[in-house]
């Protein structure tokens, strides 16, 4: 592999290490525990560890547990799970709710130091006043309560004396700032709901804003990397930093968020397609999830790999979901031992072939890999080969099966098409071939020639499979960005095809989820957690070409 790109942070880091400004880079992931993980928080993942891990740092798994509203241990248990099969080990495991208390008393600081108030309008009368980006905003008729009452009514609330909405904390900047972000944020609401891990304790929640920095500050992150669309509240991150008796002081940077084509990399919209059945769940294999993709059959490393080739940068753009493909097949060409497996079987009687016999031929796991050694393939006269690599009709240049036509058997020997047999609807259901034994490997005819070489498994000793095909989920390059229609309106519905009645090459059947392999000439291919001892079930991780690119 080649030593990974540079980038604008991994070089202003570099700086500041010769700078001498910093012993150690402390980075964390952050992720709100309301769902699961998916390929953009792939590529922050990737960048958080591996910044760490080459400075000889380390990086915290945080939660950013702050709203109650959304967040659910299962994905807590979710998240830990994608982090740690990406490959990375966490320092610490941390919950912004562990610094409630401390944020808590952060608050009354900067009420103490008039820098907050404890603001009694609604929502609505708030946001009017927020102004706009040519008009300054107003002033709320609460912005100069006197601190000692605000300290009060804060207490009152945390100790539940009001219904939600009823007051708001809000950092006391300046109305007429330029970034809206700086014109009185609230930082603190009353929520009258459990939360996961602090069950009751707590009726008032920090805003993101509030707690996120802070959060940094208390677990002594020196660089807090987050995407772009969080620039705007870089001023109000620092501003709080400055103002409050934090322990450190990290720096925000922000990147662009990654972003695929015929796919959403949201977590709203992900959401929307497990809660309205769109995909069977978050690891459906058509889902852009960690989950998803994993069961799908992605390696952590062509994910990796994937992540640190797309580098970081300040500039949005779509990454074709093809080039995360290219990452697989470049690591499971490398790596899975090569199989027979017949998706759509055609039966084919080899005529001069006793009946009742085995041969066993010899197959090699990997063509260009010999340490991966061989194996024994069984050859019975009646065989299957792909119904799609039999043409009756065939063109100038169909290198398959055609009747009167030459093809070599994979590992075995050249075979001829003597007769085709229909049903009564015309459908060809039979293919009667004679083989010639003098092409075998070791025969005087083993180099002899013929365009087309297919695929086949032995119909007595194959084992019926069922087998999962993928394509695109959605069929427009950018499903969310069409402002007409609703994202799920442009669903592919022919993203999975499912086909039952496959046949596999003895041996494979028995594979479980986290193995792989490439059905030759097919793609490469991974066991299903559905698999069972009575039905073997597999998908497709990906084709041998790319089928995207038009
Ligand atoms: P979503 O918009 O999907 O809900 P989020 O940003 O709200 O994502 P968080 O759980 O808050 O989800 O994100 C955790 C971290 O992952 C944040 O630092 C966030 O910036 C980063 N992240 C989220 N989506 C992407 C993306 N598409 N590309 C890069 N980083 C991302
Ligand atoms: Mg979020
Ligand atoms: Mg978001």
């Amino acid at each position: 592999t080649t030593a990974a790109p540079t980038n604008f942070i991994r070089n202003r880091i570099l700086k500041e290490l010769e700078a001498g400004q910093y012993d150690e880079i402390v980075t964390r992931f952050p992720p709100e525990p309301n769902g699961y993980l998916h390929l953009g928080h792939a590529k922050s993942i990737v960048l958080n560890f591996s910044l760490a891990e080459e400075f000889g740092g380390y990086t915290n798994l945080r939660f950013d547990d702050t709203n109650p509203a959304k967040e659910e241990q299962r994905y807590v248990d979710a998240i830990k799970e994608d982090v740690a099969w990406l490959g990375f080990d966490w320092q610490n495991e941390c919950y912004a709710s562990d610094y409630f208390e401390t944020l808590f008393e952060y608050a009354l600081h900067l009420i103490d130091n008039g820098l907050a108030y404890i603001d009694g309008q609604d929502a609505d009368a708030i946001r009017e006043q927020r102004g706009t980006l040519t008009e300054p905003g107003t002033p709320s008729p609460d912005r100069d309560r006197d601190p000692a009452e605000s300290r009060d009514l804060f207490k009152r609330m945390r100790a539940g004396e009001f219904e939600d909405g009823a007051f708001v904390l809000r950092a006391k900047i300046d109305m007429a700032a330029p970034n809206i972000n700086l014109r009185d944020p609230v930082i603190y609401r009353i929520r009258h709901k459990a939360h996961p891990r602090t069950g009751t304790a707590w009726c008032i929640y920090p805003s993101y804003d509030f707690a996120h920095g802070q959060s940094d500050a208390i677990e002594h992150i020196t660089h807090s990397l987050c995407t772009l669309e969080f620039e705007d509240h870089r001023p109000l991150y620092d501003w709080l930093i400055e103002h409050l008796p934090v322990p450190a002081r990290p720096h925000q940077i922000e990147f662009s968020r990654l972003n695929l084509d015929f796919t959403v990399l949201s977590k709203r919209r992900l959401t929307r397609l497990v809660d309205e059945g769109y995909v069977s769940g978050w690891d459906d294999p058509r889902m852009p999830t960690i989950a998803g993709i994993r069961r799908r059959g992605f390696t952590p490393d062509s994910i990796r790999h994937f992540c640190t080739e797309i580098g970081v940068t300040k500039s949005e753009s779509i990454i074709p979901f093809g080039a995360l493909e290219r990452n697989l097949r470049d690591d499971l060409n490398a790596r899975a031992p090569r199989r027979m497996g017949v998706l759509r079987p055609l039966k084919l009687v080899l005529t001069n072939f006793p009946e009742g016999e085995t041969e066993w031929v010899q197959a090699a796991n990997h063509p260009q890999n010999p340490d991966m050694g061989t194996r024994k393939v069984a050859l019975t006269r009646e065989l299957y080969i792909e119904a799609d690599d039999f043409m009756e009709e065939a063109p100038k240049k169909f290198f398959r099966l055609k009747p009167g036509g030459e093809v070599r058997l994979r590992n075995a020997f050249i075979i001829q098409c003597d007769e085709v047999i229909k049903d009564e609807a015309g459908n060809v259901v039979e293919l009667r071939c004679s083989f010639d034994p003098d092409t075998r490997s070791g025969q005087p005819g083993a180099d002899r020639k013929v365009k087309g070489t297919i695929h086949w498994v032995s119909a007595e000793h194959a084992v019926k499979a069922e087998v999962r095909l993928y394509d695109r989920l959605f069929n427009v390059p950018h499903p969310a960005g069409d402002k007409e229609r609703d994202f799920v309106e442009h669903l592919n519905p022919d993203s999975l095809e499912v086909l039952e009645d496959a046949r596999i090459e003895a041996g494979t059947e028995t594979a479980r989820p986290g193995e792989f392999f490439q059905f030759e000439r097919l793609g490469y291919f991974v066991p299903d957690p559905d698999t069972t001892t009575e039905k073997p079930v597999f998908n497709r991780a990906v084709t041998l070409r790319d089928t995207w690119a038009k």
